[in-house]
C-alpha cells in the first residue's frame, strides 16, 4: 500500500484567513490582560502556534507540553500519557493551551485536568481543528478554527505517522490499495 498526495480540505489561504481571525478576536478579548500564555501541546501544534502567536497583538508568551494518546496508529487509546510538561509556574496566569486538533477530546480533557489545580489566572483552549462527530468528552473549545468531518487530516503541523507535517494545507489523508 502506497499514499498518495492528500485531498485539499482546507486551503492554505483559508488558514491563513481564519487564523488572522483568530488571532484578532483572542487579541481583543485579553486586551486588558498583563501577558497570555500560550501553551502549546506538541507536536501537531508547532506551526498553528508560530502562526496564531506571531498574529496576536498583545503581549504573549510560549511554552510547550508533549502528550501521547495514539501509538503508532490512528486510534486513539483513550489514555493520555504526559510526555514532556511545562517549564512554567502557571500559577495566577492567563493561560490558553493551543491545540491542532481535538479528535475524541480526551487530549484536551487531560490537559484540562492536569493544568486546573495549578490554580492558572484564567484557562481556556483554542483549537485550529475539530471532529465534532468524534467527540467523546465533554470539552470546551473557546477559539476553534474549523469544523471537520471525521477523516484523517494532514498537514500543517498534523501527521501521519510523522509525515506530512510540512504540507501547507489540511488534506484527508487516503491511502491506495494495491499499489
Ligand atoms: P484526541 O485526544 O482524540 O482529541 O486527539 C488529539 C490528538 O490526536 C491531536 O492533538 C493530534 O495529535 C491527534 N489527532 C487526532 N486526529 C488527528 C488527525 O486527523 N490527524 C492528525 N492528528 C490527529
Amino acid at each position: 500500500m502506497k499514499p498518495e498526495e492528500p485531498k485539499v480540505l482546507i486551503t492554505e489561504e483559508a488558514i491563513r484567513r481564519r487564523v488572522a481571525d483568530l488571532g484578532h478576536r483572542i487579541s481583543g478579548d485579553y486586551a486588558q490582560v498583563e501577558n497570555l500564555l500560550l501553551v502549546g501541546v506538541l507536536r501537531g501544534c508547532f506551526i498553528f502556534l508560530a502562526d496564531l502567536s506571531r498574529v496576536l497583538t498583545i503581549p504573549r508568551s510560549v511554552d510547550f507540553i508533549a502528550v501521547a494518546s495514539y501509538d503508532t496508529s490512528d486510534v486513539s487509546t483513550g489514555s493520555v500519557r504526559l510526555i514532556m510538561d511545562l517549564r512554567t509556574d502557571i500559577a495566577g496566569k492567563h493561560v490558553m493551551i493551543v491545540e491542532d486538533i481535538v479528535d475524541t477530546g480526551h487530549t484536551l480533557s487531560y490537559l484540562m485536568s492536569l493544568l486546573i489545580p495549578r490554580h492558572p489566572a484564567s484557562l481556556k483552549c483554542c483549537a485550529l481543528l475539530c471532529k465534532p462527530t468524534c467527540l467523546k468528552t465533554d470539552v470546551r473549545i473557546d477559539y476553534l478554527g474549523f469544523e471537520i468531518p471525521d477523516a484523517w487530516v494532514v498537514g500543517y503541523g498534523l501527521d501521519f505517522q510523522d509525515r506530512y507535517r510540512a504540507l501547507p494545507y489540511i488534506g484527508i489523508f487516503q491511502q491506495r490499495e494495491g499499489r
